[in-house]
């Protein structure tokens, strides 16, 4: 429940099961500077909780003149940051990962609230892996050389950085991080309907100490991100969004000698051999594809099974589906929360429509939806075919289109057959199909009887439509720094 507390901060008790409050302010202004700045147009935005629809909080929304200020402000801190001791830099980095821990329960129900995911995931992956990512960078930051040994490596300048809803914190760090850890300074714009957490960082960013300027974080609409990526005194743009953005922003760069990684959209193939640990595979299936509702790039939302055990893995999928449980996303018990919007969930309602007038046969488990806020339940499409529309587009959504195959050689062919390829998982008791699936597959992951495991040493990234450059690891890196 809500309540003010007269500071306008609003205090809320969250998870039955949980002790403590976290704290929301009723009104974000831009932080630059490492001071909260009121918008040039003094607009500002709601963010809501997808879950019941009411008002967390009003969010500034940045225009043009605001990110020139915010980028100006980078540019002013960039030399003496750059210039820092390089293990002074990573001692700030850890400073941000310890704070983020301290924090973590504060940040993992504003992460639930804002984005509707179910607190099991924010609390268990998301805040953690965003903690871990600092640690891991900040770790290199003094051990840059040894990353690239005989190479001179600098910082590239001003990183503008862009991130989606679906893992707010999580993506902030994937970016923050790198570009900190190489001794860049960044301007950050976090998604319209999840910057809350980005926001709480900025608080983290002040009680860390942080040299004024260094992080800048400028909330908005597609404009304000727009107006960041064709400011002309920044060096580096870090995206992460839709594949249609994504060409939006490769154009308007052209030219520009900016430097750019864009991690898009994603259709991911997930692979089931007839001699793969069955109940396990259904698992890792229903993980795949209905972790965080589907908002996964690398979500596994392409089923292949091998004919001859096909009719026993829908089986299962179908009973594992009926015990998902879904609801408030604040319940350590929901396995599916809430679709992140109102938009979201039209875009995903029209592709079930599709998929049903495609005469595709469509599977949801009967659960209570709840009368207020964005709900899919978890569906399953069976006789899909490489034609269908569901099957080529990303939906984004807990919706999984199965296929079978007969041969390994067809269901590469088949999994590869995509715009996309950004990820992809396989199931199998053989070692060698692994190794060979692996190789062949157009994919930047590609799990093993797992999927959806991150962590800050492995790269991630994609091929094709899914963008271009790594996050993460020593690749990350690269992205972040001039070699010579
Ligand atoms: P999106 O619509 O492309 O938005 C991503 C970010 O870009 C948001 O902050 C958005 O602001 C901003 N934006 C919108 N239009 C812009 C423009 N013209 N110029 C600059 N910035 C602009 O994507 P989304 O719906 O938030 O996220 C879902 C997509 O992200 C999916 O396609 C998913 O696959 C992809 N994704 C990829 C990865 C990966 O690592 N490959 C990871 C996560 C998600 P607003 O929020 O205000 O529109
Ligand atoms: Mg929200």
């Amino acid at each position: 429940m809500a309540k003010d507390n007269k500071k306008g901060i609003f205090e809320y008790s969250a998870a039955p099961e949980s002790t403590g409050h976290i704290s929301i302010k009723e009104q974000y202004d831009l932080f630059i500077n490492n001071q909260w700045v009121k918008p040039q147009q003094g607009k500002y935005f709601d963010s809501i909780n997808p879950s019941n629809e009411n008002k967390l909080a009003s969010v500034a929304r940045a225009n043009d003149k605001d990110v020139d200020k915010a980028v100006k402000a980078a540019r002013k801190a960039f030399p003496t940051w750059a210039k820092l001791p390089a293990k002074e830099r990573g001692k700030y980095l850890y400073r941000i990962a310890r704070i983020i821990q301290e924090k973590s329960r504060e940040f993992a129900v504003i992460e639930s609230m804002d984005g509707g995911k179910p607190i099991r995931e924010s609390r268990d992956v998301d805040i953690p892996l965003a903690a871990a990512h600092f640690f891991y960078l900040g770790g290199w930051a003094d051990k840059l050389e040894y990353a690239f040994p005989g190479q001179n490596v600098e910082p590239l300048g001003v990183a503008g950085q862009i991130i989606p809803w679906n893992f707010p914190l999580l993506m902030a760090a994937w970016k923050l991080a790198p570009a900190l850890a190489c001794g860049n300074t960044v301007v950050l714009k976090p998604a319209e309907t999840t910057s809350l957490t980005a926001l709480k960082l900025a608080e983290v960013i002040q009680e860390a100490e942080l040299p004024e300027g260094v992080v800048n974080i400028v909330t908005g609409e597609g404009d304000t991100g727009a107006a960041l990526v064709n400011h002309p005194d920044v060096n580096k743009i870090a995206f992460t969004g839709s594949t249609d953005v994504g060409k939006l922003i490769q154009r308007s760069i052209a030219g520009t000698g900016k430097k750019a990684t864009l991690e898009l959209g994603g259709k991911a193939a997930n692979i089931i051999f007839e001699d793969a640990a069955i109940n396990q595979a259904v698992e890792g299936i229903i993980n795949g594809i209905y972790f965080n509702q589907g908002h996964v790039c690398c979500a596994g939302s392409r089923l292949f099974v091998q004919e001859s055990v096909v009719d026993e893995v829908i089986l299962k999928l179908k009973q594992r589906m009926g015990n998902l449980v879904l609801g408030d996303p604040l319940d350590k018990n929901t396995d599916i929360g809430a679709i992140n919007s109102k938009g979201q969930l039209q875009t995903i309602k029209k592709y079930l429509e599709i998929g049903k007038k495609d005469g595709l046969e469509m599977f949801q488990p009967k659960l209570t939806i709840p009368k207020k806020g964005f709900w899919c339940a978890p569906t399953l499409f069976t006789g899909a075919a490489q034609s269908h529309q569901i099957v080529q587009e990303e939906i984004f959504g807990p919706v999984l289109a199965v296929q079978t195959f007969r041969t390994i050689e067809e269901v590469i062919q088949k999994a590869n057959n995509t715009p996309y390829g950004l990820s992809a998982g396989v199931w199998t008791d053989k070692g060698s199909k692994i190794f060979n699936l692996t190789s062949k597959m157009r994919a930047g992951v590609v799990w093993a009887n797992t999927y959806n495991k991150f962590d800050p040493t492995s790269p991630f990234g994609g091929y094709k439509e899914s963008g271009y450059g790594r996050e993460g690891g020593v690749h990350g890196l690269e992205a972040y720094l001039k070699l010579s």
